[in-house]
């Protein structure tokens, strides 16, 4: 049964210590699958507050992230309806601008196999520059070309800024953004969940 194996593989997520020295709070993976899901989120890596209480995007990111996709918190925690699959799914510590990258060998060990555990999902969100340079082939060299051209990666993938407070500049710079972007995903979303 495969809701037995991707349970099984969520498991051994959950277990993973495999770059466990590098990291300064030690593992804590914080994933969520669930078989029927058919959204899934690929984001960066947790930050601290969701290394201490296990709940992916339980932080101001995630309160921006869920308002742009203009989804409730029943909706977004509920695994057999979104997927929460980070590049990093621990903590990776600190450096001199933010949060370090996500551990490179995190998506490596894990992704493929998960994806191939998650045979509903239709649409993929890319948040942030690593997400993206991972997913995404041919693409344009900066995030903002990248969101600029969301068309060019439907229906299956859509690119968006990280929804980090720390990116309140960027998304003044680009208002293209919220008027026109956001809106175009929320009825990709509205289309997907009405399915
Ligand atoms: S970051 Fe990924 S590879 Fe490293 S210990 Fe956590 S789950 Fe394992």
């Amino acid at each position: 049964m495969i809701d037995d194996e991707l349970e099984r593989l969520a498991q051994q997520v959950r277990q993973c210590r495999a770059c466990e020295t590098e990291l300064p709070l030690g593992a804590n993976p914080v994933i969520q699958v669930g078989r029927q899901a058919r959204l899934l989120i690929v984001g960066q890596a947790p930050g601290t507050k969701v290394h201490h209480s296990s709940i992916p995007w339980n932080d101001p990111s995630g309160d921006r992230l869920r308002e742009w996709l203009g989804m409730d918190k029943a909706r977004f925690y509920d695994p057999q309806q979104v997927a929460i699959i980070p590049m990093g799914f621990c903590y990776p510590g600190r450096g001199q601008s933010g949060d370090l990258p996500p551990r490179k060998e995190c998506a490596q060990l894990w992704h493929q196999q998960l994806l191939k555990q998650l045979p509903n999902i239709e649409v993929i969100l890319l948040v942030g520059q690593y997400a993206q340079n991972y997913y995404l082939a041919d693409k344009p060299k900066t995030l903002t070309d990248t969101v600029r051209q969301w068309q060019n990666w439907a229906p299956r993938y859509f690119p968006l800024p990280h929804p980090s407070p720390r990116n309140a500049l960027w998304l003044k710079k680009n208002p293209w953004f919220e008027e026109d972007v956001l809106p175009a995903l929320r009825a990709r979303l509205e289309h997907l969940f009405a399915g």
